[in-house]
Order: C-alpha cells, then structure tokens, then sequence
C-alpha cells in the first residue's frame, strides 16, 4: 500500500470534480469574460464577507499580491518567524514589493497584539515605515495550529488603530474553521485581505482566491496580469474550486479526526520523542534517530513523509486518504522500533 502524506497538495480531482470541470462555462478571464471564474470570486468572497475576489494559479501569487497590494517599496511588514510568505515564498516579499519583513517569535506561528505593538516602527526617517501585518491561519510550520477570531480581533484593533493593513493567509481557513467553529463571514470584518487556497485541504488541482473590497481587487488585476498570472479559459478550474467549496469543506474534520489516530499512536512510539497537538489536519512529530533514516523506514512500508527539520517529521491528512490507510499507518507506526 502507497500512502502519501508528504502534503495536502498531492490530492487528485475525484470524478465528481472531473465532471464539474468538463461541463464548465469559460470565456476569456482576461477580458473578464469567464462566467465560472466570474462565479468563483463572487462565491468566494460571499462566504467570507468580502466585497470581491481575484482567482489565482497560486497561493503564493495570491500572497504576493495582497503584500503588493497593501504596501509601497520601503515599507516593512511583521510576520511570524515560520510564516509561508517569508520562508516558501522564494524571498518575493523584497523582489515583488522591495518590502522588508520584520520577523516575530509567536507561539506555534500564531502571534498576538501585545507582540506585534512593540514591533510598529515609529515615524523617523531611519526606520522602514511598518504598513502590514500577515497572519497564517491554520500555521504550516505551527503544526496547523489556529487563530480562533476573538485571538484575531485584538490584532485587526491594533492595526486599525495604527493604519496597517492586516493580510491573512489562510491556505488552510477551512481547516481552522472546522477546529474553532468560528464562521467564515465574520472574517471579512477583520481582515483588509485573505488568501484562500482551493488545491490544499480542499483538494482542487490548481488555483487559490484573493479576497479583498473591490478597489483593491481591481489593483490587484493589474498586479496579476505583471506578474504572468492573467489566464484565459480557466475556468475549467475555477470549477474545480466552485465544486470543492460545495462538497469538499465539511468533510475536513474526518483529516482531522485521522490526525488524532495517527498523533495518538506516534505519542506512544518508542521511537518517536515528542508529538505536537494535532488540532487539524497536520502532525509534526520528533524522532530519536535522524528523519532523514526515519522517513527512509516509513517508506520502506510505502508510506512518504517529509522530514521538516533534522529530527521532524511532518503527515499531513487530506482527501486521498482513507480511513483503511490511516489504520495501516498506525498499525506500521506500532510496529516500528528505534
Ligand atoms: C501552500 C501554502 C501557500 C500557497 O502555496 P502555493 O503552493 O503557491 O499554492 C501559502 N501559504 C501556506 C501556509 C501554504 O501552506
């Protein structure tokens, strides 16, 4: 058996999604022309309160373009220390925006307004001007781990209150959505931009939606098109993403629900040292000998991971994978020794 736990991005279309795709209406996006692309961002930005949205190739292009958006070239903008826009992101927040970041320690990624006050750069020629603040939510590099928006709300005063903009980057919202019960509309209220990617967790084969109000998306159409991003008759895949927020969002908590049996069995490996809360659909665990040997093992038993530091392995659950599998793994988990 072939497990692939490397990512939730290794998830294939289902024919249910294939079939969405086939019959899509498309048009020239370009010329704004593409009622299915058309009917993605107005779905989008609906479920989140928001007043418009920009469908993306990517969750990196939609980043990019929301810290474009949101800032001018000497600016700066504070981040988490792990966060995707900082560390996966190829170094584009200084090459597309000539942006500097200001890096924090939060805990597991996730950042409150008491640490990012203190980190507001006052108004002196000689400090970069701060204009933005980017939040994750659920945290990669935190293990998925969430912001529940009464721990938002603070941030989204403070940077009201200072004149920053506030960006998320919610690759995996609706993992987050699905562990804190918060509700997706109430979002658009804090935020002046989300990044919402269909190809993770949701399991689309391409494409993520910028959310913002529609000045801003119109800013961002320009911004798109420089950067290579303006497609034709995509969609063929904005369908995919249409279909996806449909059917693909309530079943989440079962990624969740198998993260738990695998945090559970990992928590009583003997070769495993230490595992992180799995609150949704990622695990992030510690292993006595190097991951690079571990991961080599697990995938003798025809399970892939990815080793995320010298001694982190990371699984990350997703709609491929199914329950007869999640016990597999488990059962080889148990069966391991150091
Ligand atoms: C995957 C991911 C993105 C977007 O990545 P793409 O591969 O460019 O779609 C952005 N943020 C986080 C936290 C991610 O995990």
């Amino acid at each position: 058996m072939i497990v692939d736990l490397r990512s939730d991005t290794v998830t294939k279309p289902t024919p249910a999604m294939l079939e969405a795709m086939f019959k899509a209406k498309v048009g020239d996006d370009v010329f704004g022309e593409d009622e299915t692309i058309n009917q993605l961002e107005e779905k989008t930005a609906a479920v989140f309160g928001m007043e418009a949205g920009i469908f993306c190739p990517s969750g990196t292009m939609t980043n990019q373009i929301a810290i474009k958006c949101f800032t001018q070239p000497l600016d700066e903008l504070i981040a988490d220390q792990t966060a995707h826009v900082y560390r996966y992101e190829g170094g584009g927040i200084a090459f597309n925006s000539g942006v500097s970041t200001r890096l924090l320690n939060g805990y597991r990624g996730i950042l409150t307004a008491e640490m990012i006050e203190p980190e507001i750069n006052a108004e002196n020629v000689h400090y970069p001007h701060t204009s933005l603040v980017v939040l994750e939510n659920t945290v990669n590099k935190g293990g998925g781990s969430c912001y529940t928006l009464e721990q938002i709300k603070p941030i989204a005063a403070l940077c009201k209150d200072k004149g920053l903009k506030l960006h998320l980057d919610g690759a995996r919202i609706f993992n987050a959505l699905a562990y804190t019960g918060d509700k997706a509309v109430d979002y658009g209220k804090y935020f002046d931009g989300i990044s919402v990617c269909l190809s993770k967790g949701l399991g689309a084969p391409v494409g993520s939606v910028l959310l913002a109000d529609k000045n801003t998306i119109k800013y961002a159409r320009r911004i798109r098109k420089v950067l290579g991003g303006g497609m034709r008759q995509a969609g063929f895949l904005a369908a995919a993403g249409i279909y996806a927020l449909d059917h693909h969002v309530e079943r989440l908590k079962i990624d969740h629900a198998h993260a738990q049996i695998l945090a559970e069995a990992l928590g009583k490996a003997s070769w495993v040292t230490n595992v992180l809360p799995a609150e949704t659909n990622i695990v992030l665990f510690d292993t006595v000998e190097p991951a690079a040997i571990v991961s080599e093992k697990l995938a003798g038993h025809g399970i892939k991971a990815l080793p995320t530091d010298k001694n982190r392995i990371r699984f990350v659950l997703h709609l491929d994978i199914h329950p007869e599998q999640v016990e597999y793994v488990a059962g080889v988990i148990r069966s391991l020794a150091y």
